[in-house]
């Protein structure tokens, strides 16, 4: 098909990066956003570059994330010089700092898996980590540090995809809805919104992030997408008052380059349940205080939400749809849609164009069914 036509749903960082890469390679792209591109989970989101457990994950898992952050060193490169913004990529490090009163003990699973994937990791005594990060508590007992591990900051990396976009020929079309498909003779050929806009197309990208299984339902497809809702505290730190990323299963701890410090995050299985509560950030600074007290002291500057596109084994969905040709999905990243969102862009670009991976992509099968491990889908919903 010479210069396709793809109208994608939802300018999330998916949507968006893959409408750059599908472009990048000809393809004509349209991307219609409900809202404006950038303004869901992609903007709200911590930007860790890591899983939060990647050792419950399955192998090939672990190998799409590999796979995806070694890209981002070229990703912020481009960025910076086609958009000439600074995303604020950088190897801050992160570190598992263990207490005497832990629940879990994620030592040796973290070893074993940092071994097989070849991830560089250091473990600390309590000497050590309390000589690296001061702010955490003094009952400190040891800890792990990925020195490796990176960070970047989700409103500018969403911003300058956004510059890139404009860049090229590709039509962006915000405030607009879709709520159905066009589909003739079994085949889609194109997305229709609210206002009774059919934007045709030769393909189309479902990547709508939380509300992908709603519309998916709405196409009377099955997809089990669904919103886990996280809110994150942001802290007012001086630069270099907490150093590494710092992650504990009560919470963690994000630095930023110029001092402020996001707290995150709930997990909240309440549907699309608008705004921050208080009860969320008060458990989220009594975590703060009992992890890292020597950030008590900041002012809180601001709260926010978002909502993880979540699925129920924690995996994304990426592929085509075989019941309906012309379909496409890429969503159902759920916590780790900003560390595999240049992965996603550079398969799902070139499969839409006619290069199927050659890794083995049925993990990830838009039609799987089944749910093998659970450990690290949804949470329990709210009673
Ligand atoms: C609190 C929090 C912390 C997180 N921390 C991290 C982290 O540290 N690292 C990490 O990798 N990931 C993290 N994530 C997850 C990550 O943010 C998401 O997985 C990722 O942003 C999903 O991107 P997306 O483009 O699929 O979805 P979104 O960014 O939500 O984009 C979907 C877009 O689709 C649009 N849309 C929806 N329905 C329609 C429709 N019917 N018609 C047209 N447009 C529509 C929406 O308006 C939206 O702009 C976090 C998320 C949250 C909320």
């Amino acid at each position: 098909m010479a210069d396709p036509h793809v109208v994608i749903i939802g300018g999330g960082i998916i949507g968006s990066l893959t409408g750059w890469r599908l472009a990048q390679q000809g393809a004509r792209v349209t991307i219609l956003d409900k809202g404006r591109l950038g303004d869901e989970a992609s903007w709200a989101g911590a930007g860790i570059l890591c899983p939060i457990h990647p050792w419950l994950y399955p192998d090939r898992f672990s190998e799409l994330v590999n796979e995806s952050l070694a890209m981002f060193p070229a990703l912020q490169r481009e960025l910076r010089e086609r958009a000439g913004m600074d995303v604020q990529w950088r190897r801050s490090g992160l570190l598992i700092p263990e207490f005497p009163w832990d629940e879990h003990h994620h030592r040796d699973a973290a070893l074993r898996w940092s071994a097989r994937f070849n991830w560089q990791v250091e473990s600390l005594s309590a000497q050590a980590v309390r000589a690296r990060e001061p702010a955490l508590a003094g009952d400190v007992c040891g800890g792990l540090l990925w020195p490796e591990v990176a960070q970047v900051r989700n409103p500018r990396l969403l911003q300058a995809v956004r510059k890139v976009l404009q860049q090229y020929d590709i039509t962006i079309v915000e405030q607009a809805e879709v709520v159905a498909l066009d589909v003739q003779r079994q085949q889609v050929c194109g997305a229709v919104t609210t206002d009774g806009r059919c934007f045709a197309a030769d393909m189309v990208l479902l990547a709508a992030g939380s509300w992908s299984g709603v519309l998916a339902g709405q196409m009377g497809l099955r997809l089990p997408v669904e919103p886990v809702k996280g809110q994150i505290v942001l802290l007012n730190g001086r630069p270099g008052q907490l150093r590494h990323i710092i992650k504990h299963d009560a919470a963690y701890f994000v630095p930023r380059q110029d001092g402020r410090v996001l707290v995150g995050a709930s997990m909240e299985r309440v549907g699309f349940a608008p705004g921050t509560t208080e009860d969320v950030v008060q458990s989220l600074l009594q975590a703060m205080r009992r992890i890292a007290p020597g950030l008590q002291s900041c002012d809180i500057e601001r709260t926010w939400m978002g909502f993880r596109p979540g699925s129920p084994d924690g995996l994304p969905y990426l592929g085509p749809v075989a019941a309906l040709p012309g379909l496409w999905v890429a969503s159902g990243h759920y916590r780790n849609g900003v560390a595999l969102a240049p992965v996603t862009a550079h398969l799902m670009s070139r499969w839409m164009l006619g290069q199927a991976p050659a890794e083995d992509m049925r993990p990830f099968s838009v039609e799987r069914l089944t749910v093998q491990d659970a450990r690290v889908g949804l949470p329990a919903a709210a009673g």
